[in-house]
């Protein structure tokens, strides 16, 4: 980090300042001090205007001032932090110097793969992942080789600064990401204890989907002097049509299958308030032969990533979570959100409806409401800023005789990074002696052990009948479908 680094300016302060939100579309990138290697990424990746929320953060976080920033999930928190972290940073110099706490695994990873993407253009950036359920021995290797920012879960990062194979007397910049839900897995005493071992003078910005009172005392203590970001959630409102329906409490899981027929959504997002009443809609949608999984704590890693990537790749109409599960992933192009329980948050509402109708697409967002959940009604229709619209479930009838199927299969090829797959070998083999053609191949995720790719549901079996046997990057194919 340079010396001259802003926030060596800041005098200690308790009370955070709002800023002002520019409005969506009045700022360019170019028109940010980045590097022009920064630029270019950003227009590589077609990344053409800020979000509201970068436009109104990554300016003040260049100027090194501490921030609260406060936008839904999907409005683009990662870049608005990976930005001013990747200017700061002094690439010739090998300590680290930015570190970035999430609170689970995936999250990690995500913010990873953003910072890697933002920074291929730069100097040789190293980037490392610090999160429990991977063996702590490599982890360690790859810090000794060096690093220039750490991404990590707060156990992990303890282990390591503990052990002292984490330093971080270069520590110029702490970022706290999905600091709320940090907060609700328990994390604070964690984090106090991580920021007490960086340097005091230091920048620390602080991102959150939403604004619970925890956030302040977070501030109070980590903060000085932060200014304040908070984006109101209206802007993407008139993308999403909701629909209230009013359902007997015994009807409730039948109902989501009523709307699934009706709607036929190509993937739906289904919110309980309760680990019992997912698994007890999982089993109404199963039976009603609904390819549908479900999302909760208590999966293993591999399972975890392994419902995201099916899900992601159109496998499975309908992923069911609690909004612990659900908070904070990056779920692109999602049609639908039903809302099996309501919340009794409207912010949470607003929160849940909000992950659908991203960027120009349209989103539906389902209620169902039992004649109890009404008097909720009043609050969620003032935080959403709709007029609520109630519609029968009796009059819906199914839009066609066909099932209702996932449009792809996803096939699991052991075998991943650790071996050196890359997408590219996995689309070669299908399209290559398999003799598939381009389009019947969907997406392709590689994680350390598998790789994992979506094919055309009608091509699923086929296709694992003409791989098994065959060879990738030298070696025997082994896969089978999911
Ligand atoms: P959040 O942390 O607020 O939930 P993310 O940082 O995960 O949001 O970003 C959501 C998605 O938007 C990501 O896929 C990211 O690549 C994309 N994105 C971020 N900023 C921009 C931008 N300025 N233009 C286009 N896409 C963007
Ligand atoms: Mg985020």
């Amino acid at each position: 980090m340079h010396p001259d680094h802003p926030a060596n300016e800041h005098a200690l302060s308790d009370d955070a300042r709002a800023v002002d939100v520019p409005p969506a579309g009045t700022l360019h990138f170019d028109a940010l001090p980045l590097a022009p290697a920064l630029l270019t990424t950003l227009r590589q990746l077609e990344y053409l205007e800020m979000t509201p929320i970068q436009a109104a953060s990554v300016p003040v976080a260049l100027e090194g001032h501490d921030l609260i920033a406060q936008a839904k999930t999907g409005s683009g928190k990662t870049a608005a932090f990976a930005l001013p972290l990747l200017s700061f940073l002094n690439p010739r110099w090998l300590a680290v110097q930015g570190l970035v706490l999430c609170p689970t695994r995936e999250l990690a990873e995500q913010v990873t793969q953003e910072i890697r993407r933002l920074a291929r253009g730069l100097e040789n950036i190293k980037v490392v992942t610090l999160c429990g359920g991977t063996p702590a021995g490599p982890q360690r290797a790859s810090l000794e080789h060096g690093a220039h920012i750490v991404v990590g879960t707060p156990g992990r990062v303890m282990d390591h600064i503990e052990r002292g194979s984490l330093k971080l007397d270069g520590l110029a910049l702490l970022v706290l990401d999905e600091a709320d839900r940090m907060l609700d897995m328990g994390f604070f005493d964690d984090i106090a204890w991580i920021a007490s071992r960086c340097p005091t003078r230091r920048q620390t910005l602080l991102f959150s989907a939403t604004y619970p009172d925890g956030i302040a005392r977070l501030a109070r203590q980590f903060q000085r002097n932060p200014q304040m970001i908070k984006l109101e959630e209206t802007h993407a409102s008139h993308k999403i049509r909701q629909r209230f329906y009013e359902v007997r409490h015994e009807e409730r899981l039948h109902a989501v299958v009523t709307l699934l027929r009706h709607y036929r959504p190509l993937n739906a997002l289904a919110f309980c308030n309760t680990r019992q009443q997912c698994r007890a809609l999982l089993d109404v949608l199963q039976a009603q032969g609904i390819e549908a999984l479900v999302l909760h704590g208590e999966l293993e890693q591999v399972e975890r990533d392994q419902v995201l990537i099916r899900f992601a790749h159109n496998s499975c109409t309908v992923l069911v979570a609690t909004d612990v599960a659900a908070r904070g992933l990056d779920i692109k192009d999602l049609e639908m959100v039903i809302n099996v329980d309501i919340t009794p948050d409207p912010e949470v509402h607003v929160h849940r409806v909000g992950r659908t109708g991203r960027a120009d697409q349209n989103g539906w967002a389902l209620s169902l409401m039992s004649s109890s959940d009404k008097r909720r009604l009043g609050a969620i229709a003032q935080a959403c800023n709709i007029e609520p619209e109630w519609h029968a479930l009796e009059g819906l009838t199914p839009a066609s005789d066909a099932p209702l199927q996932p449009p792809m299969a996803t096939l699991q090829i052991l075998g991943g990074r650790k071996d050196k797959i890359r997408p590219a070998d996995v689309l070669g083999a299908l399209t290559g002696d398999a003799g598939f053609t381009r389009e019947q191949i969907g997406k392709i995720n590689i994680t350390d052990q598998s790789s994992y790719v979506a094919v055309a549901r009608g091509i699923a079996d086929e296709a694992v009948r003409r791989l098994t046997g065959g060879k990738l990057k030298g070696r025997t194919v082994k896969l089978r479908r999911l």
